[in-house]
């Protein structure tokens, strides 16, 4: 790594040492090998009102609430990125919760952190289950901004069906979902979808078939849909024990410890995603596995989730420095 890069991997790190409301997006999340560009995350909730099944976010904080002194912390942080210099890369909104819950209609919270972090000089890319808040009239300013890049998770035309519990349990229909991005494409916004996670099928737990899967790409591919980003799902101590327990032994006896993770071998992974690879070639549509990507080696049409303009660092850079920093 060049000098200017290390000094820049520095400044990042020392303005995240004091920062509370805008956090690197973790770095342990997928260790040395992490193929994501380095990016911030603010959550501006605690806890989740969507409760997905196999999410540690709702689990380990059953209470959804704001943050005490969140909106003081994230101006004071703002200001700081913006002498540090490092205001310039994205901010992922949110990593470790949605943004758009339903104490969001209330609160307001993410609406405050949006707006103040536009100005601040941030892009955002805004990651939910819950897309309708955008086509609210208070939110039309931030949906309408350049730089804001949307992503919706939709794992399967099921969600919001009993067929599909293992999948949403709390949140919005896979249907209301579909309508809102449509509207949203209409209105001239790109919108991708991520199709995470891909949950395998073992004893009670059903997870997405190959034809669900298939089913679901041609269904975005026709409202306007262009990318698709996907992953298996990750196994770890802090998820909720009903499919934790079921899943651990599949997970021992299929795959291997990496970190705090249980990821599953690489065939099984490339075996679970290829119905969205084959549907994605089919429809046209481009396909990142996110993490998986080493399941997907060899002359195939694989993109990557960066957005428009976003820094070529990954976090695997950050990752080398912060180990060097420590020594
Ligand atoms: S919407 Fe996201 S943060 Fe909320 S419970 Fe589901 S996976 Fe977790």
């Amino acid at each position: 790594m060049v000098l200017n890069d290390q000094n820049e991997i520095e400044k990042i790190l020392d303005f995240e040492k004091r920062s509370w409301a805008i956090k690197l997006v973790s770095i342990e999340r997928w260790g040395e090998k992490s193929p994501c560009p380095i990016r911030f995350t603010v959550n501006p909730y605690q806890g989740c009102e969507f409760k997905c099944p196999y999410c540690y976010t709702w689990y380990s904080d059953k209470k959804v609430s704001t943050r005490v002194g969140f909106r003081d912390a994230l101006k004071h942080d703002i200001e700081r990125a913006k002498r540090f210099g490092v205001n310039s890369y994205l901010i992922e909104f949110s990593a470790s919760t949605d943004p758009f819950q339903y104490i969001e209609k209330e609160k307001k919270e993410s609406l405050y952190a949006l707006k103040e972090l536009l100005q601040g000089g941030f892009k955002i890319l805004i990651v939910t289950k819950n897309p309708s808040f955008l086509l609210l009239k208070d939110y039309s300013e931030i949906l309408n901004n350049k730089n804001v890049f949307i992503d919706v998770t939709i794992t399967s035309l099921k969600e919001g069906t009993p067929a599909g519990r293992v999948l949403n349990n709390n949140g919005s229909s896979a249907k209301d979902k579909i309508r809102a991005v449509k509207k949203i494409i209409e209105n001239g916004k790109d919108v991708r979808i991520r199709i995470d996670p891909v949950i395998p099928s073992f004893k009670t737990i059903r997870g997405q078939t190959p034809e669900d899967l298939k089913d679901l790409v041609e269904e975005l591919s026709k409202i306007g849909v262009k990318t698709i980003i996907t992953k298996t799902l990750r196994l770890n101590a802090w998820m909720p024990d009903p499919i934790k327990n079921i899943l651990l032994k599949f997970y021992k006896e299929n795959g291997c410890l990496v970190g705090s993770n249980y990821i599953l071998s690489r065939e099984l992974r490339r075996k679970m995603l290829e119905p969205i690879y084959s549907a994605c070639q089919k429809f046209g549509l481009s396909f990142c596995p996110c993490y998986d990507l080493d399941a997907f080696s060899g002359k195939r049409k694989i993109s990557f989730c960066d957005v428009q303009q976003e820094t070529l660092k990954r976090m695997s850079d950050v990752y080398k420095d912060n180990a060097r920093v420590v020594e």
